[in-house]
């Protein structure tokens, strides 16, 4: 599959932290989620205790692993990263939790992927800060306990409904970030654009901010390939016309769509009539995984409300005819 530069998940690109906000207030918008987190933080510092255990989950590209560093530099605490596929085997799992530091963050991202034996060490490592396994068989069989040191686990998700109802329990906080409005989006990219030193102007960064469908790493990227293009293209500066034609060359419509968003639209419109089409038979007629369609490809359209998902299957709206050109005729109420 070839890689969408629209896509929220990470690029080989995005591997520079140079732009990664690093203490709360650097942290752009989610203003409720960092209002309530900066409160548990401090009542956390006040009584000397570790934070709570918390999960934050959303989309790719909102700012989940950020958000997870920023916690343990408030907290003033070193951070252990990690993932779930990472941790095969219980005794990995033993091994990170014996090794952490008085009230380090354990960052865990994709948590829904831990496998269940991984998982069940953490529970009670998670709720009394031991570690218990059974050494031995049948009569002989014995649990043996070993204390580890107070820790906070953040778990990062973007399913959140695919973590274990017994993991997900243990955490005394859930934080959802949400896509980003465009003023702050506007903000991001202007952030970014100065950390780059990068020359722009307001309409070059509202023209990249409206096109990164409400994601920061998008922005970013979207930022980084325009302040190409402005380097070889026209005279290093980041203004609304150079802007424009570089997210057009590199199809990137004013909404954020790319030519796999529209492919998917105009295929419901052109193949089935506008919808209803169940998942199974659009998947076909992408040749593309239906899993990835439902995870990538429509969550952005849903938001933009240009797809809608019936019981009956996917269909397009007026809102994506009107967007693509094309006439709509409204199914009559059945
Ligand atoms: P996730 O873990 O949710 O996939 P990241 O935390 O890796 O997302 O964020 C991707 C990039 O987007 C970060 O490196 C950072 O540069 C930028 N970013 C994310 N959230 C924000 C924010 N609230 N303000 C400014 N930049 C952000």
């Amino acid at each position: 599959m070839t890689e969408r530069l629209v896509a929220g998940g990470e690029l080989q690109e995005d591997a520079d932290v140079s732009l990664r906000p690093r203490r709360i207030d650097e942290f752009v918008g989610q203003s409720h989620t960092k209002q309530t987190l900066q409160i548990a933080i401090d009542a956390a510092k006040i009584r000397e205790e570790p934070l709570d255990h918390s999960i934050i989950y959303g989309p790719p590209g909102l700012g989940k692993t950020t958000l997870s560093h920023i916690i343990a530099a408030e907290m003033g605490v070193p951070i252990r990263v990690t993932s779930g596929p990472a941790i095969e085997r219980a005794g990995d799992m033993a091994a990170i939790l014996t090794s952490l530091q008085p009230n380090e963050v354990l960052f865990i991202d994709e948590i829904h992927r831990l496998n269940r034996v991984v998982e069940e060490v953490l529970y009670s490592a998670m709720e009394d800060f031991f570690l218990s396994w059974m050494v031995g068989k049948g009569l002989a069989a014995r649990s043996v306990n070993l204390r580890i040191n107070p820790f906070t686990l953040v778990g990062a998700t973007t399913r959140f409904s695919m973590v274990s109802a017994p993991l997900r329990d243990r955490f005394g906080s859930v934080w959802r970030l949400e896509y980003y409005d465009v003023d702050e989006m506007n903000i991001i990219v202007e952030r970014s654009a100065r950390i780059l030193e990068t020359d722009h102007d307001v309409d070059g960064v509202a023209e990249i901010a409206g096109r990164s469908r409400g994601t920061p790493r998008v922005a970013n990227r979207l930022l980084k390939r325009t302040r190409d293009y402005a380097l070889v293209k026209a005279d290093n500066s980041i203004t609304g016309a150079v802007a424009r034609a570089a997210l057009e060359q590199l199809n990137v419509d004013p909404l954020g769509l790319d030519q796999s968003d529209h492919r998917l639209l105009i295929t419901i419109i052109d193949k089935f009539d506008g919808g209803p089409v169940g998942l199974e038979t659009l998947a076909a007629a992408l040749n593309e995984d239906s899993d990835t369609i439902m995870d990538v490809w429509e969550p952005f359209l849903l938001q933009l409300g240009f797809l809608d998902r019936t019981p009956r299957g996917r269909v397009a709206t007026r809102l994506a005819h009107e967007h693509l050109g094309r006439p709509f005729f409204a199914l009559p109420h059945s």
